[in-house]
């Protein structure tokens, strides 16, 4: 991935981890734009969270650099605190801890205020509650709080959005999107192809240590994701090759099974629905293929093994 260095807050340039005799992360190089909200994906295993406690200062890399906002977070940690934010794993917090004290807990001077933090993020009556006596969605919530409590410049989310229903995925997924709009940077580990196509700018994608693709959702879907497609019987009386053979976008065009089949980039189906309507005889029987992420994700890992 290339981004000119002024622009990066993080740099990660030939980063390798060793443990044993196997590299969990192996010669990882990007950078990550200052404001933008990148994604880390990969399977279970892929060196992701080793990766992101690298960038965080929280493990020492065999070998190779990291910078974020043009510091060496494992050395000059002290000049980090409060730039960065991080989310805790659930061990990280005692059961009987309040919400309250782990606020207090975590704060730096430059904190906002613990009233305004927990009214930000809808834990105002919890205040007082024990950690272990939250919901899911409530510790989630309050995971955040500490990583943003004292208003750092990035922030690393690991698995954020696990255990917590579809509603409250969606609320967590806004709360980035306002984070994005402030300004701050959110590097974003995940397992999930929707939250990374709904909130994250670029992506990068490991496969056993390695980063083996990057760029955002669109760039990974139209690189490695089968093409779009359209298929429908053709209605009586038109001639498929001269009505959709000029179509914007089209790269293929076939005749199956008594069904037109089109295929080519994402705004085709737009193109075709608008020919069929114009003939005014649209079939009842349209099919489309949409090409995800998921199946990028597949794609991408597939040609890895
Ligand atoms: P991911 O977050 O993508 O699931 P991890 O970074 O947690 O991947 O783990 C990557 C690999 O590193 C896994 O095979 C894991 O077992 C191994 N690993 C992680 N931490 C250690 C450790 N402290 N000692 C030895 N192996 C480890």
């Amino acid at each position: 991935m290339t981004a000119s260095r002024d622009t990066n807050i993080i740099e990660v340039a030939n980063l390798t981890k060793r443990y044993g005799q196997t590299n969990v992360v192996d010669d990882v190089s990007f950078g990550v734009r200052r404001g933008e909200v990148f994604g880390i994906l990969g399977q279970n295993g892929a060196g992701k969270t080793t990766l992101v406690e690298c960038l965080q200062g929280l493990r020492r890399a065999t070998s190779g650099s990291v910078t974020v906002c043009g510091h060496d977070p494992l050395r000059e940690q002290k000049r980090l605190a409060g730039r960065i934010g991080s989310q805790l794993q659930e061990s990280a917090l005692p059961d009987r801890l309040r919400v309250g004290e782990a606020l207090r807990l975590f704060a730096t001077p430059n904190a906002l205020p613990v009233g305004d933090v927990l009214e930000q993020w809808g834990l105002s009556a919890q205040r007082k509650t024990a950690f272990a006596n939250l919901s899911g969605g409530q510790q989630q919530r309050l995971f955040i709080a500490l990583a943003l409590q004292n208003k750092p410049e990035v922030v690393f989310l690991d698995e954020l959005t696990q255990g917590l229903d579809p509603a409250a995925r969606r609320e967590v997924w806004e709360l980035i999107r306002e984070l994005r709009r402030g300004g701050t940077t959110v590097v974003l580990v995940t397992h999930f192809m929707d939250e990374a196509e709904a909130v994250c700018d670029r992506l990068a994608v490991m496969n056993a240590g390695s980063l083996v693709a990057a760029g955002s959702p669109a760039d990974l879907i139209g690189r490695y994701s089968s093409p779009t497609e359209i298929s429908f019987t053709v209605p009586e009386g038109i001639d498929p090759n001269g009505m959709f053979s000029t179509l914007p976008g089209l790269d293929k065009i076939a005749m199956r099974e008594g069904r037109l089949h089109l295929s080519g980039r994402r705004s085709l189906v737009a193109h075709a629905g608008a020919a069929l309507v114009g003939s005014g005889t649209v079939p009842d029987d349209i099919a489309t293929h949409e090409p995800t992420l998921e199946e990028a994700l597949l794609h991408i890992i597939g040609d890895q093994s």
